[in-house]
C-alpha cells in the first residue's frame, strides 16, 4: 500500500495512514523536528564551547550543554564524520570530550554489528534482565523520576545523565529486569537505536562492567536542584543514600566473538559498491535517511523509496512522535526529489523495487539487502576491526585509525558522571 506524503502535515499523515500502529494520541515532539533541513540547522546552531563542563547539566534547560543532535545522528541525517569535523575548531577540551561521545556512538554500532541479538541479553555480568515492563519501578511521587519520565514521553529525548537516572532507578534500585525498561525507552526516544540504547542500559545497570551506576539524591542536587526543592518527598527522600549491593557475577554465556571477530567482513558490510543490475530506485532505511546516504548520492535521478515495516511496527508499538519524525524527514526530502512511501512487509515489497541501498550494520538490514540491485558501503567513522569490543577502551585501543590526539578524556563508560 502506498502512503501519500502530501496528505497534510506529518501528524495528519500518521493520523490517517499509520494510526493502527500506535497506541498514543498522535502528537509530535514539541522541540525536535525531523528532516535534513532541521538537522542542518541544528548542527549550524551547535557550538561545542562549554560542552565538557555542561553536557550533564539537566536543569535549568538553558544551562544544558548537550547538543541534542542525537535524533539526526541516529538516522544519519548527520553522519558522524560530518559532526566530528564540525567541532574541529572548538576549544580543545570540549572538542575532545564531544568527539569521545561520538566514538561511544560508533562503538555501540560496532558492538551491535558484531554481537547482534546477544546485546539484548546480559553481555558480561548478570544484572536483573527479563520480565514485563513495570511502570511502578519509576515511582512518580519522586519529582526527579516524574519529571524525567514526562520528558521522555512528551519530548522523546533526554540528556545522557537522566537516561542513567531512569535506567538505574528501574533496575539497580527497583530490581526490575532492564530489557523491558530499554524497550520503553526505545518506544519513545527519537534517537532510539538498538545499538546505543542497549549499550546504555547494559552499561548503566552493570551488565557491561559488573559495576552498576548508583542513582541517588546527590546527582539530582548537583544537576537539577529545583527538582528536590519541589519534591513532596524532599524530607523523606527514598534515594538519600547511594544504593548498596555486591558486584555482579559474570555470566557464563558471554558471546565468544566479543574478543575476536571471525566474520569481520560480514560485520563491516561491503567495502566497495556491489553492482548486480542497474537500479530503478534508491531504498532508504531508518538507519540512513539523510541526503548524504551513499546510494542516494550515487543516483540523483531515480526515485527514492521508503517502506514502513508494518509487521515490525505492529509489534513494537512505537510512540507516534517517532513515526512523525520519520514522515517529516521524508516530506523534507520530497522537496528535493521524488519519494515513494510504502506501508507493508519489506520482505514482500523490496525484491520488486530493483533498488540501490546503503548497507546498515544492523540485523534487520537483511530484509532490505535481499534482492538489492546495488549495495553501497556503510560510511563508518572508524573502520571495524577484528579485536576486542568487550569494553569501550579495549575497542578504542584496537581502533588504530583514531588519531592519537583524539584520546578520550575518560573511559569509565557511558555511566560516568
Ligand atoms: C540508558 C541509556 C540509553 C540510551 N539510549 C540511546 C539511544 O537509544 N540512542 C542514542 O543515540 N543514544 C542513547 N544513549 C546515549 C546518550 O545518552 C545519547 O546519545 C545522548 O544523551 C544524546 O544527546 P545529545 O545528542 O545531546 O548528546 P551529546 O552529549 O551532545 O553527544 C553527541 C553525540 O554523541 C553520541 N553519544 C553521546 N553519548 C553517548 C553514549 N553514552 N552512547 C552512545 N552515543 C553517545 C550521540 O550520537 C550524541 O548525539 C543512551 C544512554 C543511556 C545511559
Amino acid at each position: 500500500m502506498l502512503i501519500p506524503l502530501n496528505d497534510g502535515t506529518a501528524e495528519a499523515v500518521v493520523r490517517r495512514h499509520l494510526h493502527h500502529l500506535v497506541d498514543d494520541e498522535v502528537r509530535a515532539s514539541p522541540g525536535i523536528r525531523g528532516g535534513q533541513t532541521s538537522a542542518d540547522q541544528a548542527l549550524t546552531r551547535f557550538s561545542v564551547a562549554g560542552y565538557a563542563a555542561r553536557r550533564s547539566q539537566v536543569l535549568p534547560e538553558t544551562d544544558r550543554g548537550a547538543s541534542r543532535l542525537s535524533p539526526y545522528i541516529r538516522h544519519s541525517l548527520l553522519p558522524l564524520r560530518r559532526v566530528w569535523e564540525h567541532v574541529g575548531a572548538g576549544p580543545a577540551r570540549d572538542t575532545r570530550k564531544f568527539r569521545d561521545e561520538l566514538l561511544w556512538q560508533e562503538y555501540s554500532r560496532h558492538l551491535y554489528a558484531r554481537v547482534s541479538g546477544a546485546l539484548h541479553r546480559n553481555l558480561r555480568f548478570a544484572a536483573p534482565w527479563h520480565g514485563e515492563f513495570e511502570p511502578e519501578a519509576w515511582p512518580r511521587q519522586m519529582r526527579c523520576v516524574d519529571s524525567v519520565v514526562s520528558e521522555l514521553e512528551t519530548d522523546g529525548w533526554l540528556v545522557n545523565q537522566t537516561r542513567m537516572w531512569l535506567a538505574s532507578q528501574y533496575t539497580v534500585r527497583s530490581g526490575a529486569g532492564w530489557h523491558a525498561g530499554q524497550e520503553e525507552f526505545y518506544r519513545h526516544l527519537l534517537d532510539g537505536s538498538r545499538a546505543a540504547n542497549l549499550l546504555g542500559w547494559q552499561w548503566t545497570v552493570g551488565a557491561g562492567t559488573g559495576k552498576p551506576y548508583g542513582f541517588a539524591r546527590w546527582q539530582v542536587e548537583k544537576r537539577a536542584p529545583q527538582l528536590c526543592r519541589d519534591c513532596p518527598l524532599a524530607r523523606a527522600c527514598p534515594i538519600e543514600q547511594f544504593p548498596t549491593g555486591a558486584a555482579l557475577p559474570p555470566v557464563t554465556d558471554a558471546p565468544a566473538n566479543l574478543l575476536h571477530d571471525p566474520h569481520l567482513s560480514t560485520t563491516r558490510g561491503p567495502a566497495d559498491v556491489v553492482r548486480r543490475r542497474a537500479p530503478r530506485s534508491v531504498l532508504l532505511t531508518v538507519d540512513s535517511l539523510g541526503d548524504a546516504d551513499p546510494a542516494l548520492r550515487a543516483h540523483p535521478e531515480i526515485p527514492s523509496v521508503f517502506v514502513f515495516d508494518e509487521p515490525a511496527l505492529d509489534r513494537l508499538r512505537l510512540s507516534s512522535k517517532r513515526l512523525i519524525f520519520t514522515v517529516e524527514t521524508l516530506q523534507d526530502l520530497a522537496r528535493r526529489r521524488e519519494v515513494v512511501v510504502y506501508l507493508g512487509d519489506p520482505r514482500a515489497i523490496v525484491p520488486g523495487l530493483d533498488a540501490a541501498a546503503t548497507f546498515a550494520p544492523v540485523p534487520s538490514f537483511a530484509r532490505y539487502a535481499e534482492g538489492a540491485a546495488e549495495l553501497h558501503p556503510w560510511p563508518w567513522l572508524v573502520a571495524p576491526h577484528g579485536g576486542s569490543v568487550a569494553s569501550f577502551s579495549a575497542w578504542r585501543r584496537a581502533s588504530t585509525e583514531v588519531l592519537a590526539d583524539d584520546r578520550p578524556v575518560d573511559t569509565a563508560g557511558p555511566a560516568h558522571s
